[in-house]
């Protein structure tokens, strides 16, 4: 029997067991050995019931009595009375009606639950429960609690472990022994021991951090040889050409910040040299980040080759097309776009365009990806929110070109230092930490539901004085089985009651491109003066005459999503507010007090990543890919150690190639996150 060895021919599986394991991806002896406990139940401490105290507790007991009763629609309550030798308790469950066939046999079961006071009286609240009779040995008193797979036991998942625990104890090392030992890490073997067959929590916790560490390990390491590697390819050579930048410059209506020129010229010294720029461009919303792409386009342009912006809405894609239109045009640098809305003639004649370099500067959304799209000579890509891009569809635009074009990724989502780290380590960064001169701080404020009134009689008086605003809703149309509030009727409301002397505009993603164009077009004009929009508008959109932005039911929002919104306004020098209105009187969330208090992006960020994980932060289809499974990117601690064993592994010139394991599991992340 080796790791190979299918799940079936173990002694105590089946082939039906066999097959519901693979249907849960598992099926070799190798895949349930690394198909890790989801949490541990420590059954370690037993109290007796007569000197139970409030808190986490374990006792053994037998149950006398238990029933459920339906309390309300979705709410089944079990109740039992549990008993030892010295007294008896109740215990309560939600919506857990199958413990009732599962206590009813009598025999002794360890419960393993919340002590507290609940309903007038102290409950065992949703305790686990493990047969007294199933604990493997007397010992083991922590038990592993696998992630549920239908139609299998957790007890069985145990059992079949046990069987293998002999083949786990000779696992080979994965790690280099020289980082085992200068990190005190557990051995591999020692490390997946302690996960299925815990001694102590205190094991656990050195398995976790041995696990994590290696999972950390190869993606810092995939990222290391990565950015080796880039460094050894060819890319185009765009020479600096101080007077096409200074005439870009001098005809800016504003002046640049300091930021955005340091910004500038660090791409524009990459471009200079042999090999391909990989960076990324991270600045708050409102940093300006645009003008800087154009900045650099402009020089592309005067070196005789293409640029392609790719940004992740039409909408934004137009508008970045008008800006720059307006930008290059003058200096005789033509912009072309290229969406879905664009269609037949106009589209095959932009083809033919951007192939034989009629059109300098094409900006598009994920249709300049496709494959009639042929570039004429690519010199420079620029992913504009690049977090809203799948690491895929980067690799497909930057193909379009003879060699590595040069990459400008750019978000407005700041990202913790330990993630830039894991995520984007083979990139380099620049940061616009400063906005434009004049901007004042957005005023926010946490509203109340019930006090709608007043809050329309300041944007009232917003609009009178000339300014526009932004009220979003997270739904596109009503549904009458919840109160949550949708485009269309706060539209019409608006329109009918409070705002009848006023222009209102409805935007959201159903509608059709143009129509999306139209409307985008008549608020950035100003013949809109209320914009009742979903969060089609939470990226990119730029009409600084807007200088309030009301959002609706705040709480469905994340963080991240509600800091982007808030950054429609505040683009000028006007005084900007955003109110977040609660869907309920209850107490705001800690997320709404968070964007409440605080306008600096990072600090949300890492707030952020304190209350949901680093998901949220910088983009689903990355995280899912990444598939980590023990170490979570919140852990910087561990992050920073193993980065420093990755960069003196690669320093050090040992060959990856000597770990099997190693090295096949780095190549993975390799692929996986390479821009090449
Ligand atoms: P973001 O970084 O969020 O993409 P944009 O590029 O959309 O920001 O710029 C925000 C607004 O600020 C735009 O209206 C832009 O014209 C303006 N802007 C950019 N740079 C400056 C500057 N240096 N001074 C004044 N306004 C600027
Ligand atoms: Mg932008």
């Amino acid at each position: 029997m080796n790791l190979t060895t299918t799940l079936a021919k173990v002694k105590g599986v089946g082939l039906k067991t066999g097959e519901q394991f693979a249907l849960a991806g598992i099926e070799t002896v190798g895949d349930l050995i690394s198909f890790l406990p989801r949490v541990h139940e420590d059954f370690s401490h037993i109290a007796t019931i007569s000197n139970i105290k409030p808190g986490k507790a374990t006792i053994r007991a037998r149950c006398e009595k238990i029933t459920t009763r339906p309390v309300r629609r979705g709410l089944r309550i079990t109740t039992a009375t549990l008993a030892d030798s010295t007294g008896k308790l109740q215990a309560v469950w939600f919506n857990q009606p199958y413990r009732e066939t599962q206590l009813k046999s009598g025999e002794d079961f360890f419960f393993s639950g919340e002590f507290e006071f609940n309903y007038n009286r102290y409950q065992l609240t949703n305790p686990s429960a493990e047969r007294v009779s199933n604990m493997p040995v007397q010992t083991d008193r922590v038990l592993p609690v696998y992630r549920s797979i239908k139609g299998l036991k957790t007890t069985l998942v145990r059992k079949i472990l046990a069987e293998l625990r002999p083949l786990i104890t000779m696992l080979p090392e994965t790690l280099p022994d020289s980082i085992i030992s200068s990190e005190k890490l557990l051995s591999r073997s020692q490390a997946l021991l302690a996960m299925h067959f815990p001694d102590s929590m205190a094991d656990i916790e050195r398995a976790r951090e041995r696990l994590a560490f290696e999972e950390l390990f190869q993606l810092l390491l995939a990222s290391q040889l990565n950015r080796q590697e880039n460094a050894k390819l060819t890319g185009w050579h765009i020479p600096f050409e101080q007077p096409v930048v200074a005439d870009f410059v001098k005809r800016l209506p504003f002046s640049l910040t300091s930021a955005q020129r340091r910004a500038a010229w660090e791409i524009i010294q990459d471009l200079e040299r042999k090999t391909p720029m990989n960076r990324l461009l991270q600045g708050d919303v409102g940093s300006g980040k645009t003008v800087v792409a154009g900045l650099v386009a402009c020089q592309v342009a005067h070196a005789g080759f293409q640029t392609a912006i790719m940004a992740p809405t039409e909408i934004l894609a137009s508008q970045h097309a008008d800006t720059l239109d307006k930008l290059l045009r003058p200096l005789g640098i033509s912009v072309g776009i290229l969406t879905g809305s664009v269609k037949g003639v106009a589209r095959k004649k932009l083809y033919e365009q951007i192939t034989n370099g009629g059109v300098d500067v094409i900006v598009g959304t994920h249709a300049l990806i496709q494959e009639a799209v042929k570039f004429h000579k690519l010199g420079f890509v620029v992913i504009d929110e690049q977090h809203r891009f799948g690491v895929e569809q980067r690799h497909q635009l930057l193909k379009k070109s003879k060699y590595m074009p040069h990459m400008l990724a750019m978000t407005a989502t700041p990202i913790p230092r330990s993630l830039a780290l894991t995520v984007y380590g083979e990139l380099d960064v620049s940061i616009l930490d400063e906005l434009p001169a004049g901007r004042k701080p957005i005023m926010t404020k946490i509203w109340s539901p019930n006090s709608r009134a007043q809050l329309y009689e300041k944007i009232d008086a917003e609009i009178e004085a000339g300014r526009q605003a932004y009220l979003i809703c997270s739904l596109i149309e009503e549904n009458p089985d919840n109160e949550i509030k949708s485009v269309q009727a706060e539209h019409k409301k608006l329109q009918n009651s409070a705002f009848k002397h006023r222009r209102i505009g409805l935007l959201h993603g159903k509608l059709k491109a143009d129509e999306k164009d139209a409307v985008m077009r008549q608020f950035a004009m100003g013949d809109i003066d209320i914009l009742v929009s979903t969060t089609v508008v939470e990226v990119g959109v730029d009409v600084p005459n807007a200088t309030v932005i009301v959002i609706e039911d705040a709480d469905r929002f994340g963080l991240s999503q509600l800091h982007q919104l808030r950054g429609r306004v505040g683009r000028s020098i006007y005084q900007s507010y955003c109110y977040l209105i609660t869907s309920t009187s209850a107490k705001p969330s800690e997320r709404l007090r968070a964007i409440e208090k605080s306008n600096d992006g990072f600090y949300l960020a890492e707030v952020d990543l304190k209350l949901r994980g680093p998901g949220e932060i910088y983009g689903k289809a990355q995280h899912g890919a990444l598939n980590l499974q023990i170490a979570t990117l919140a852990d910087t601690k561990l992050i920073a150690r193993a980065q420093k064993q990755a960069k003196s592994f690669v320093a050090s010139g040992m060959n990856l190639l000597q770990y099997k394991q190693l090295a096949a599991d780095v190549q993975y992340y390799q692929r996986l996150t390479t821009l090449n």
